[in-house]
C-alpha cells in the first residue's frame, strides 16, 4: 500500500513538501508507518480535481454511483482481516473489538446506509412547482482518531452517494485504515478525482482544506475546540458545514432502575475503546436514597472487564491511543482526587504499564468539577447524586454538551425524563440503537446528522424550478 502518498486526481502523488509524519503503534510504542506531511500545495492540487470531477459525477445516475460505493463496501468486507489488524496496530484495539465495532459494524451500517440511498427522492412536483434535491460539489472530510474507520465511511460514503466529490483528510493519529478505505474505492473503479486523500496535520492541511475557495461543504468530526475553529473559516466563505463534536454524555438512574442494566450500559461505554467515545456515559447521575447499590452495582459489574494487553485474548480494552492522550487522561483523574471527588476504585496511572489506564470511577462528584464538566476522553466515570428527580434532569443538563444520553428507570417515566434532556440522542434502559438512526448533537456537540436517511440528505441541497405553464 502506498502509506507515503496522497491520492489525488487517480494517482498516488508524493507530497510536495516531501515530509512525512511518523503513526506510532501505542500498544508497542514503536514507529510502525510514515504518511505525508502535506501541506496547501498537495490540498490545492486536490480540490482542482475534485472540482473538475464534479459536474460528471454529480450527472452520473444514482444507481452507477450507489453500484460502485457498494461495491467498495464489499471489498473492505472481504478484506476484513487486514482491516482489523491495521487498526489494532494503528489504534490499540482488541480484536474483538476491532471486529465487532470498528469493521464489521461500520461496514454492515454502510452497506444498509446505500440501500436507503437507493430510496432517496430526487425530484419531486410540489404544488405548480418541481423541487431538486442535488449535491454541493466538493465536500471537504475531516476525520478523528478514536474510529478511524467509522468516522470515514460515515462521510465519504454518503457524500459520493448523493453525488459530490470529496477531498479526505484522516487523523494524522490514525491514518493508516484510511488506505484500505482509499484501496476500496480505487478497486471498485471510482472514475479520477471524484475522491482524494490528503494526510497531514489539522493545521497544515485541514485549516486550508477547510478554507478553500473551491470548497462547498466541509463536515468535520472531532474535538468542539477544532470544530469551532474549523467552522469559522469555512464560514468566511459561507460553506455548507456539519460538526459531530464532544461529549460529556449524562446516565439518569431514576427509582426503580435495573442497576445491572444501568451499570452494565454505563461501563461498557467507558471501557469500550478505552473510553475514548464521544457517546460515552460519562457522567452517571443517581438518586441519593439509591447511593450505597448503585455503587455496588458499579463494582461488581467492572469485575466482568479485563483492560490490558490488547494482543491477549479475553482482554476487552487495551491503552488510550497516545502519550499526549494519557498524560491528559491522567490530569483528569490527578484533577479529581485533588478537588475532592471520591475514588472509589482506580488511581492515578503510574506509567508502568505504557499508555494503559485502568478504569476509574470517581462518587460524590459535584457537577462544577472539571471531572464532570471536561471530556476526558479515557475510562473515567463520575457519578454524582440528586435529591429529585427534578435535579437529577437539571444536573444532566448542566452541561455545554449534548451529543448522547440515557434514562433507567420504568419505561413511562424514563421516557418523560428523556424527553427533557437537551441532546441528540436518549437510550432508555437497555434500549438499542439500529446502527441507521440519526447520530449527532445539540449545544456544543455540534449540529448536522450522520447514519441512515437523515446523513444522506445532509449532502444534498433543495432547488425549486418554476416552469411556465
Ligand atoms: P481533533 O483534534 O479536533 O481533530 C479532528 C480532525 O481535525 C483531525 O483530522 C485533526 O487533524 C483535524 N483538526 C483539528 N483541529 C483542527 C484545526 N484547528 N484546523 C483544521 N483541522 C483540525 O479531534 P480528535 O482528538 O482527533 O478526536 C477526538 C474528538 O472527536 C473528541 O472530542 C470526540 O468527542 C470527538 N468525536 C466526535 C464524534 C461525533 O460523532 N460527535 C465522533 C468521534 C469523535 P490532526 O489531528 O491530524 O492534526
Amino acid at each position: 500500500m502506498e502509506q507515503e502518498k496522497n491520492y489525488i486526481n487517480g494517482e498516488w502523488i508524493a507530497p510536495q513538501s516531501n515530509a512525512y509524519i511518523d503513526v506510532e503503534n501505542p500498544v508497542t510504542q514503536e514507529m510502525i508507518a510514515k504518511i505525508p506531511k502535506s501541506d496547501e500545495r498537495d490540498v490545492d492540487a486536490a480540490v482542482a480535481s475534485a472540482y473538475a470531477a464534479f459536474p460528471a459525477w454529480a450527472a452520473t445516475e444514482p444507481e452507477k454511483r450507489l453500484a460502485l460505493l457498494k461495491e467498495a463496501i464489499q471489498w473492505m468486507m472481504d478484506r476484513s482481516d487486514d482491516m482489523i489488524r491495521t487498526l489494532r496496530e494503528e489504534l490499540g484495539a482488541p480484536q474483538g473489538f476491532a471486529k465487532r465495532v470498528h469493521v464489521d459494524g461500520n461496514l454492515k451500517e454502510a452497506m444498509e446506509q446505500m440501500e436507503l440511498a437507493g430510496e432517496i427522492e430526487y425530484v419531486r412536483e410540489e404544488d405548480g412547482y418541481e423541487v431538486w434535491m442535488e449535491p454541493y460539489g466538493v465536500v471537504a472530510c475531516l476525520t478523528p482518531w478514536n474510529y478511524p474507520l467509522g468516522q470515514i465511511t460515515s462521510k465519504v460514503i454518503p457524500a459520493l452517494a448523493m453525488g459530490n466529490t470529496v477531498v479526505l483528510k484522516p487523523s494524522s493519529q490514525t491514518p493508516l485504515t484510511a488506505y484500505w478505505f482509499a484501496e476500496a474505492l480505487i478497486a471498485a473503479g471510482i472514475p479520477k478525482g471524484v475522491f482524494q486523500m490528503v494526510c497531514g496535520s489539522g493545521s497544515d492541511v485541514g485549516d486550508p482544506l477547510a478554507g478553500h475557495e473551491k470548497v462547498d461543504m466541509v463536515t468535520f468530526t472531532g474535538s468542539t475546540k477544532g470544530g469551532a475553529e474549523i467552522a469559522r473559516r469555512a464560514s468566511e466563505g459561507v460553506k455548507q458545514i456539519l460538526l459531530e463534536l464532544g461529549g460529556k454524555s449524562p446516565a439518569l438512574v431514576l427509582e426503580g432502575a435495573d442497576l445491572e442494566i444501568a451499570s452494565k450500559r454505563v461501563l461498557d461505554t467507558i471501557i469500550n475503546n478505552s473510553g475514548q467515545s464521544c457517546s460515552a456515559l460519562t457522567r452517571m447521575i443517581a438518586p441519593k436514597s439509591m447511593k450505597e447499590e448503585v455503587e455496588r452495582a458499579l463494582l461488581d459489574r467492572l469485575q466482568t472487564y479485563k483492560v490490558g494487553d490488547p494482543t491477549q485474548e479475553e482482554v476487552d480494552a487495551g491503552p488510550v491511543q497516545s502519550k499526549k492522550q494519557y498524560d491528559k487522561v491522567k490530569g483528569f483523574i490527578e484533577k479529581g482526587v485533588k478537588a475532592g471527588a471520591n475514588l472509589l476504585t482506580g488511581e492515578i496511572p503510574r506509567g508502568d504499564a505504557g499508555y494503559i489506564i485502568q478504569p476509574v470511577i470517581f462518587t460524590d462528584v459535584d457537577n462544577q468539577m472539571e471531572i464532570a464538566q471536561e471530556e476526558i476522553f479515557g475510562p473515567v466515570l463520575s457519578v454524582l447524586y440528586y435529591e429529585d428527580e427534578e435535579e437529577g434532569v437539571a444536573i444532566a443538563n448542566d452541561t455545554k454538551y449534548g451529543l448522547a444520553s440515557a434514562v433507567f428507570g420504568p419505561e413511562e417515566k424514563a421516557k418523560a425524563a428523556a424527553r427533557k434532556i437537551r441532546a441528540g440522542n436518549a437510550t432508555i434502559n437497555d434500549g438499542k440503537s439500529p446502527g441507521n438512526a440519526p447520530f449527532g448533537g445539540y449545544k456544543h456537540s455540534g449540529y448536522g446528522r450522520e447514519g441512515g436517511k437523515y446523513g444522506l440528505l445532509e449532502f444534498l441541497q433543495t432547488k425549486a424550478i418554476f416552469r411556465q405553464e
